[in-house]
């Protein structure tokens, strides 16, 4: 399966993480797959209304998201939850433990349609900025690598 995301949203999400360091930020990423499945456009994410913050954790909250979700899915194209990101100030974007097991919980959790979901992660060391895309497979996190 192949990643598409435009460099807007990238932009968006770049920028939105940098308002708020030094604490860590997130949110939701939402997208459809392609007919034949053999790609996903990630084209609009979701921030949450409520979360918790710090430099090494960010958790957020699902509060009015499920709405915003319904929405999304009433477009056209129909776009759902497709996964997670969030950021690492002054750090490499590699998932942390805490974010390996976030993910296999919400593999894992009943009410998400999907069964591969993505977690994107920015890393911003030394103005640098360096993005992780990671798909949750078979319960490991897999990196995307670019093209
Ligand atoms: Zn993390």
């Amino acid at each position: 399966m192949t990643l598409e995301i435009s460099d807007l949203l990238l932009k968006e999400i770049i920028d939105v993480g940098i308002q708020h360091c030094p604490n860590e930020f997130g949110g939701f990423l939402i997208g459809f797959y392609s007919e034949d499945s053999k790609q996903l456009n990630i084209t609009d994410i979701i921030l949450p209304k409520k979360y918790k913050a710090t430099p090494y954790l960010f958790e957020r909250d699902t509060i009015g998201v499920n709405e915003r979700l319904r929405r999304f899915f009433k477009g056209e194209p129909k776009k759902y939850y497709v996964g997670e990101w969030h950021t690492h100030p002054q750090n490499s974007p590699i998932p942390s433990s805490t974010d390996y097991n976030a993910m296999v919980a919400i593999s894992n959790h009943k009410n998400v349609a999907i069964k591969n979901p993505l977690l994107l992660i920015v890393g911003y060391q030394n103005k640098l900025v360096e993005l992780g895309f990671y798909v949750m497979f078979k319960n490991k996190l897999c990196r995307y690598e670019k093209i």
